[in-house]
């Protein structure tokens, strides 16, 4: 594989990079994937390379949601941090987006519009791929968080251009590569969220790499049930039961034994559980993190979830965070300097821990 870094003394003001970039935020509150963008598109300008960026945005399903799922904003965020204008383009004429490109000057930027609302990106369309990249002369792929889909600006287009790895991606790999390969012992492994069936992968290629795993969120709600405690109304998935029960007898795995019930709903772990985690927390010499350990976004069930987020960024361990809602958390709290790594990639890093190979990365090689 080829990283852009190996770049670093070649002059590129000849050059036009087609640069895929994950710009699938929110909002311009959402910075960690902004933020990230950026080290990569200076070292771009800095060498004199025009850069021409790709993107997709949320699911639009209808031309409805056109407005709703633009870039256009992201536009005016990159020219404010970059210090120079932002080209956005919002239409798909290859021709003329081509020809505007190449007569820009050097260090010239443009954004194209949310690339899902061309129906074949998604399809990895190998003619959307190469009018892609016929906006440019080299490919790098800095949008880890999508590096997990076969897509036609992230897989089919490396077939086209010479390609390479950005500083991001380049980072993710490095960073998670530290906690799958050799990791120091010992490893925590700590999962909350939403869904059980989201995160199996990453639990059975960690059952006998990690010291302990502990579990809250949705995930230790189902896993309480095929217990046979009473959950009341609370979020769980039925349909893995049968993992479940294998789970539940192991003795790594580490469930809440308190927790707080509103409504029916267990929404947090509670105070015993905290001081639990804590202590264990205290032994790690890695730490990953994946998914907060209770409905966070209401402040009366996020105490678990800050409580363990502070409890990591002051152990002394090397901790790789990720998953949207828990990063969004961790930079809430005004955490993100105190924490090894913190991952771009939802989906993309938990198949990547999972140890699947991921297409977008694998296209690289
Ligand atoms: P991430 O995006 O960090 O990977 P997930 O998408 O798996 O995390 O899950 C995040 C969601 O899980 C959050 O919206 C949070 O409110 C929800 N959640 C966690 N624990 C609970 C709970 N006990 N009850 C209801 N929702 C929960
Ligand atoms: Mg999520």
């Amino acid at each position: 594989m080829h990283y852009l870094t190996e770049l670093k003394s070649k002059n590129l003001s000849k050059e036009i990079c087609v640069l895929r970039v994950d710009f699938n935020v929110k909002d311009i509150k959402d910075a960690l994937r902004l933020e990230a963008s950026l080290p990569t598109i200076k070292f771009l300008l800095k060498r004199g390379a025009k850069v021409v960026l790709l993107s997709h945005r949320g699911r639009p399903k209808s031309k409805k949601s056109l407005n709703e799922f633009s870039l256009k904003f992201i536009a005016k965020f990159l020219a404010k941090k970059l210090g120079r204008p932002v080209k956005f383009i919002n239409h798909f004429d290859f021709q003329k987006i081509k020809e505007a490109v190449i007569k820009a000057a050097p260090k010239s930027i443009f954004l194209l519009e949310n690339l899902r609302f061309l129906g074949g990106e998604e399809k990895n369309d190998a003619e959307l791929a190469k009018r892609l990249a016929s906006l440019g002369t080299f490919f790098v792929n800095d949008a880890f968080a999508v590096s997990h889909r076969k897509n036609a600006s992230v897989y089919a287009i490396t077939k086209f251009l010479t390609s390479y790895a950005g500083l991001l991606l380049e980072n993710e790999i490095k960073s998670l590569d530290k906690v799958l390969k050799n990791p120091r012992q010992p490893l925590i492994l700590i999962l909350g969220g939403a869904k059980i069936s989201d995160k199996i992968g990453l639990i059975k290629k960690f059952l006998n790499k990690a010291r302990h795993i502990l579990i809250g969120g949705g995930l230790a709600n189902t896993l309480l049930w095929t217990k046979g405690i009473d959950i009341g109304q609370s979020l769980y998935e039925p349909k893995m039961s049968g993992i479940a029960k294998g789970l539940i007898k192991n003795k790594r795995v580490v469930l809440p034994n308190d927790w707080l019930v509103y409504k029916k709903q267990v929404l947090d772990i509670g105070p015993l559980t905290i001081q639990r985690f804590n202590e264990i927390i205290k032994t790690a010499r890695t730490i990953i993190w994946n998914g907060p350990l209770g409905y966070f976004e209401d402040k009366r069930f996020r105490r678990g979830s800050a409580a363990i987020a502070k409890a990591i960024s002051r152990s002394g361990a090397f901790s790789v965070v990720g998953g949207g809602e828990t990063t969004q958390l961790v930079l809430s709290l005004g955490l993100k300097n105190r924490i090894g790594f913190l991952s771009t990639g939802g989906g993309a890093m938990l198949e990547y821990l999972a140890g699947k190979k991921l297409p977008g990365i694998n296209a690289l090689k």
